[in-house]
């Protein structure tokens, strides 16, 4: 299987399907994790806060994958997001449990807007980028407004901004605002946690081509061009996830798709999560 890539904003390639984690205890990571790497998938995305990156560094080291073939991606967890000094710290904490010497990609997990400390983290994010210590650096849960202040503010551009992201909620104004200064978009919750897989015209497509209502939405995804991580520790549905290359949705089943759009979040809103 091959898994395209998408080339972010300093020349970086990050695979355009990856593996997440949130919410898969640290002692069962390393399995999940491994079996995503044996079906194909080389991009692992976890967090200080999924308190899951041991898991996620032990399958890597027994994976016997070259490190330069993996693309991991960590992000700084909210009780570090307190400025500059700490969000060094936070790094080099985040790569210790990895037991890795540099991240792949980043994150500032979320803005926290009420702290107003982003802008000064983010002087850190161009530090750890400037010292090679991650190969890129990127922001998560970014509206418009704290986009803006990064990009009049600093001298970076965030090569991502992950966010929430399914038919649910398809957040076009932010894709918008992506596509317009160069920032990749990557779905969080790309099957808003399961939730959308019984919608009656996901599920109308899937008999049609003869697919699994996840890949459906997977696919709608890769054709939006968004990067997409979608999380299982079953390891019939981790490979199913990735079995995306061989099929495609019409013009009219992405009209459909689009259709379903009902601004509904599973997760926190960006501007009220403090
Ligand atoms: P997803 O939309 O990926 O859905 C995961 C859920 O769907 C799990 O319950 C899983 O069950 C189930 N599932 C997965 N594949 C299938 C399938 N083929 N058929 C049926 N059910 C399936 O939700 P997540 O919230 O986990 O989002 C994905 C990743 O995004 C996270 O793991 C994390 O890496 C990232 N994320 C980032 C956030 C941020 O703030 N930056 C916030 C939330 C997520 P099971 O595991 O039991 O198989």
């Amino acid at each position: 299987m091959t898994i395209p890539d998408v080339t972010l904003n300093n020349g970086v390639r990050i695979p355009q399907l990856g593996f997440g984690v949130f919410k898969v205890p640290d002692g069962e990571t390393a399995e999940a994790v491994g079996t995503a790497l044996r079906a194909g998938y080389r991009s692992i995305d976890t967090a200080a806060l999924y308190a899951n990156e041991k898991g996620v560094g032990r399958a890597i080291a027994e994976s016997g994958i070259a490190r330069d073939e993996l693309f991991v991606t960590t992000k700084l967890g909210n009780s570090a997001h307190r400025g500059y000094d700490s969000a060094l710290a936070a790094f080099d904490d985040s790569l210790e449990q990895l037991g890795l010497d540099y991240v792949d990609l980043y994150l500032i997990h979320w803005p926290l807007p009420a702290r107003d400390l982003y802008v000064d983290t983010w002087r850190a994010f161009e530090k750890l980028l400037a010292d090679g210590r991650t190969r890129a650096v990127g922001v998560s849960n970014f509206q418009p407004a704290h986009l803006r202040r990064l990009l009049d503010e600093t001298g970076v551009v965030p090569a991502v901004n992950q966010i929430e992201l399914h038919p649910w909620l398809q957040q076009d104004e932010l894709r918008a605002f992506h596509a317009e200064h160069g920032i990749a978009t990557e779905a969080w919750s790309p099957l808003a946690r399961g939730t959308l897989l019984d919608d009656p015209v996901i599920t109308a497509i899937a008999a049609r081509l003869g697919r699994t209502p996840a890949q459906v939405i997977l696919r709608w995804h890769l054709q939006l061009g968004n990067v997409v991580i979608p999380k299982s520790v079953t390891p019939a549905r981790i490979s199913e996830n990735a079995d995306l290359f061989g099929f495609e949705l019409t013009a009219e089943d992405l009209a459909a798709v689009a259709g379903l759009e009902r601004g509904l979040r599973t997760g926190p809103h960006p501007d009220t999560l403090n």
